[in-house]
């Protein structure tokens, strides 16, 4: 599969004040970590490719989650079996096959908070990957950094919609042509 960042599942929920309060300046982003992946409930962006609607990720989600829950794994052994009864590149509608419905929202069982630290997506994709959008949020600083996060809660999206648009970077140019004409605006 190669490319695609993890679901966050250890950090709860977020709204801009969470996010504030749970990670200092320096905590918000890095080369491979941003709290972009874990606003509105949690990101899935990158978690496949060529997506081809909001219902068809819904249905493979909903048909992972099935075949989890029927595989019921429990050791590290029988994570890493139901990780690997498909090819990284065999998707589901352009999802990947380990993106479940959890008891906290949508994410992925082989996240390293669910297996004390050990992180079993390695080899299966990347866990390094950052998309554009978080690329760029980590040049910014903080006060824009802020503007983006609280215009991310103002548009109160479903986190599929959001992933969506995180991945193709639709919010990123919203909010890029938003701030132009603020910008324009004051002049
Ligand atoms: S293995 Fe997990 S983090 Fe990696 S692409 Fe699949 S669902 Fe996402
Ligand atoms: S698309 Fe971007 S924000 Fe979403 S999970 Fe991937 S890196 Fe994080």
């Amino acid at each position: 599969m190669g490319d695609y960042v993890t679901v966050s599942v250890d950090v709860p929920v977020n709204v801009r004040g969470d996010v504030q309060e749970q990670f200092s300046e320096l905590q918000r982003t890095n080369k491979h970590f941003t709290v972009l992946c874990q606003q509105n409930g949690g990101c899935m962006g990158c978690c496949g490719h060529d997506f081809l609607s909001k219902e068809k990720i819904n249905e493979a989600i909903r048909m992972n989650t099935a075949e989890f829950a029927e595989t019921r794994p429990n050791t590290t052994q029988e994570y890493v079996r139901f990780r690997d009864r498909n090819a990284a590149s065999d998707l589901r509608h352009g999802v990947c096959r380990n993106l479940v419905k959890l008891e906290e929202g949508i994410g992925c069982p082989l996240h390293p908070a669910r297996h004390k630290g050990e992180d079993l997506r390695e080899g299966h994709c990347d866990i390094h990957y950052l998309c554009d959008t978080a690329k760029a949020f980590a040049t910014w600083d903080v006060t824009k950094q802020d503007e983006f996060l609280q215009f991310i809660a103002a548009r109160k999206l479903d986190n599929i919609t959001y992933s969506i648009l995180m991945d193709s970077g639709g919010l990123w140019n919203e909010f890029r042509l938003k701030r132009r004409g603020a910008l324009q605006g004051m002049r």
